[in-house]
């Protein structure tokens, strides 16, 4: 399978559970406007375009939404399948999963995704509250989502201080 045809796997299946491109620039621009003065929202999508052609990204992409739609189906076999289906706090493996993204770009990616990770803005907090609410699981979409921002955030930030 080509890397190309990777990618908008990827970008199929987040569309598939409610997410855009722009619901994760605005939560990049949100990020980096306070540093990067004339940041549009061109430049948020392209470096979100930059962390999707990484292969390790794509994985991470392709295995937590694999997760949260088999917990959806309850096709997962306990006590996994309660623990991805309740958003278990002690679970944590959605955090860890998605690690492999906010490095790609070095570590101001994990800062950046640990402030979304606490804040949930725009989308995050919405498929946060979804979650919850309904019976969609997003156990690791929130994170895969947060993730993706804070490397794109990282990608234009080192960015800026090259320039
Ligand atoms: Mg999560």
């Amino acid at each position: 399978m080509k890397d190309l045809n990777m990618k908008e796997i990827c970008l199929n299946l987040l569309v598939s559970r409610g997410v855009e491109l722009k619901d994760i620039s605005e939560i990049v621009y949100d990020l980096q406007k306070k540093y990067v003065p004339d940041l549009d929202l061109k430049t948020c999508d392209d470096a979100i375009h930059r962390v999707l052609d990484k292969r390790e990204v794509q994985n991470a992409i392709l295995t937590g939404i694999e997760l949260d739609v088999l917990a959806e189906k309850k096709l997962l076999s306990e006590p996994l399948q309660t623990l991805i289906d309740n958003d278990n706090p002690l679970y944590g493996i959605d955090e860890i999963l998605v690690l492999s993204i906010c490095n790609v770009y070095g570590t101001i990616g994990l800062t950046n995704f640990g402030y979304v990770d606490k804040m949930k803005p725009g989308i995050i907090g919405r498929l946060d509250e979804m979650g919850k609410k309904t019976d969609k699981c997003h156990t690791f979409l929130d994170d895969i989502i947060g993730a993706i921002a804070a490397a794109a955030a990282s990608k234009i930030a080192h960015n800026a201080i090259t320039k």
